[in-house]
């Protein structure tokens, strides 16, 4: 099946007729095409955007937030087709897409179609001067977003929602690794009735593609979810634009389990939190850390836990464990164990590519467990964005904190105790943007979330997205 550009509210083959493969990650096999879209498509829809602005800026809240969760009322409708098409693109197991990933891109719609009723903005009386001012919200104009392959219509959703609820136009790209539901969604945007030129969807690859929409003159934010080493280039490519930007990049979380935690439920959870799609979530907590009274215990439960997860084909609805979204990026991930190896790291269990019978040609991984013998070695400290995971002991609340903030990246951490001022104490120090206490990835939309260091700068969801994507003006008025 192939892919097409959806510009001003139509479909459209990328002008210079230039195409790249589609892989199905399940079987290896190519099954459509992606245009490759050049600098003269980013043009094009950069002036449908600006031909929308002023309309779709002066759209009442009510209108833009009755399209909003249209949209989101006609995703969930048509709930099967895009979970299949997830699964198919992504390689994930369909039940995730259908228990996760398309759920809560109906949400992110219908999330900020109520945000934006309720996004007041301030004043402040000036005592003894007689004036007042009060601060415009504004939307910014023609905006770009930009997102990852591993949560495809997810993130993509979590970006543009809040960029056209705000008023803005949008010129968007998702990875052009996963690019099937951003095109299937032209359909329903059109079915919801957004105004031709609001949301532009432009696919291609991130050097070419993405690079032109960052340079784009007249594109005046961007927000962006992918890896550090993109987001380093993306800033420095819109730094001298004085662009705004937002940047979500990558992530090396850890999971710090003490003694008393509730010992079942840190189990069950800390194999979701390892190994969920693939471990190819940037909050996955990949370095687990376990108090010494109990690491024995743990080590043991927990790799045997794992050895009895099933390593399968997406579409069967017991599989835990699907396949990686790509060739090159399974490769990187078994680099990665062999660098373990050579590190001295223990495999406890898995480490072998899968060959499912039927799809031998699949991108297939055992999920991973290495016992390392310190933090500092390179799969403690590295992104590998997979199904691994590195295990090791810690002695003191101290040494894990130490620990816990010795890499370059600061997105997330997670914590298993019943001790609520342990709890409050690390949750101040540790160097993170989001801390769960007793759980994970539980998303409450109002929230305010992203990384700090090498993980990003800014935050998204709730009234923080739509600060982003509106501008300040602050008006003084004497009386
Ligand atoms: P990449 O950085 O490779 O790509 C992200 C997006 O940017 C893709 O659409 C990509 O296009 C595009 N891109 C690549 N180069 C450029 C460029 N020069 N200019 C503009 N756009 C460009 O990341 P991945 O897709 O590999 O995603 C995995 C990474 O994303 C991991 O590091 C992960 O931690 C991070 N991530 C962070 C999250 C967060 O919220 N902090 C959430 C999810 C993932 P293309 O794919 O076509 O090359």
């Amino acid at each position: 099946m192939n892919i097409q550009n959806y510009i001003n509210g139509s479909y459209h083959n990328p002008i210079q007729n230039n195409w790249i493969d589609n892989y199905n990650p399940s079987n290896g096999e190519v099954y459509g095409q992606t245009p490759n879209s050049t600098k003269v498509d980013i043009d094009k829809a950069y002036n449908a955007a600006k031909s929308a602005f002023r309309q779709w800026s002066q759209t009442t809240l009510e209108e833009r937030s009755r399209i909003l969760i249209k949209i989101s009322e006609l995703l969930e409708a048509n709930l099967d087709r895009f979970v299949e098409a997830e699964s198919k693109d992504n390689g994930k197991p369909i039940s995730l897409a259908k228990s996760v990933d398309i759920p809560r891109a109906a949400s992110n719609f219908r999330f900020f179609g109520n945000a934006i009723t309720q996004f007041a903005s301030e004043s402040h009386e000036s005592v003894g001067q007689n004036a007042i001012n009060y601060t415009l919200r504004q939307p910014i104009g023609v905006v770009g977003c930009i997102s990852p392959w591993n949560l495809p219509l997810y993130l993509f959703t979590w970006k543009i929602a809040p960029a056209i609820a705000a008023g803005n136009c949008v010129v968007a790209k998702p990875s052009e690794v996963t690019p099937m539901t951003a095109y299937l969604l032209g359909k329903i945007l059109n079915e919801a009735g957004l105004p031709k030129g609001v949301l532009n969807i432009v696919h291609g690859l991130g050097n070419t593609t993405g690079q032109a929409i960052v340079e784009h003159p007249d594109i005046k934010a961007i927000s962006f979810t992918g890896g550090t080493s993109t987001g380093a280039h993306i800033a420095k490519v819109a730094a001298p634009m004085f662009k705004k930007l937002s940047l979500e990049l990558g992530g090396k979380n850890p999971n710090i389990i003490f003694a008393d935690c509730d010992y079942d439920d840190m189990l069950e959870t800390t194999v979701r939190s390892s190994f969920a799609n693939q471990g190819q979530i940037c909050l996955c907590g990949s370095r687990i850390f376990v108090e010494a009274s109990i690491y024995e215990k743990f080590k043991t439960d927990f790799v045997e836990k794992i050895k009895q997860l099933k390593v399968g084909h997406p579409s069967e609805s017991d599989t835990n464990i699907g396949a990686l979204v790509s060739k090159s990026h399974l490769e990187k991930v078994k680099d990665y164990i062999n660098i373990a190896k050579e590190e001295n790291g223990v495999i406890l269990c898995g480490g072998n590519e899968v060959k499912i019978k039927g799809f031998e040609n699949g991108y297939y991984l055992e999920p991973t467990v290495i016992e390392v013998k310190t933090d500092e070695c390179r799969i403690n400290q590295e992104e590998i964005f997979g199904p691994v995971v590195t295990i090791m002991p810690f002695n003191t609340e101290d040494d894990v904190l130490q620990m816990a903030n010795k890499v370059k990246y600061g997105l997330s951490a997670t914590l298993w105790t019943n001790n609520l001022k342990r709890t409050m104490r690390l949750s101040n120090q540790l160097q993170v943007g989001i801390v769960w206490a007793n759980t994970w990835m539980m998303r409450d939309l109002r929230t305010p979330f992203g990384g700090i260091k090498a993980s990003g700068v800014g935050r998204e969801g709730g009234f923080e997205a739509l600060r982003f994507f509106t501008e300040a003006k602050n008006v003084c008025i004497k009386y």
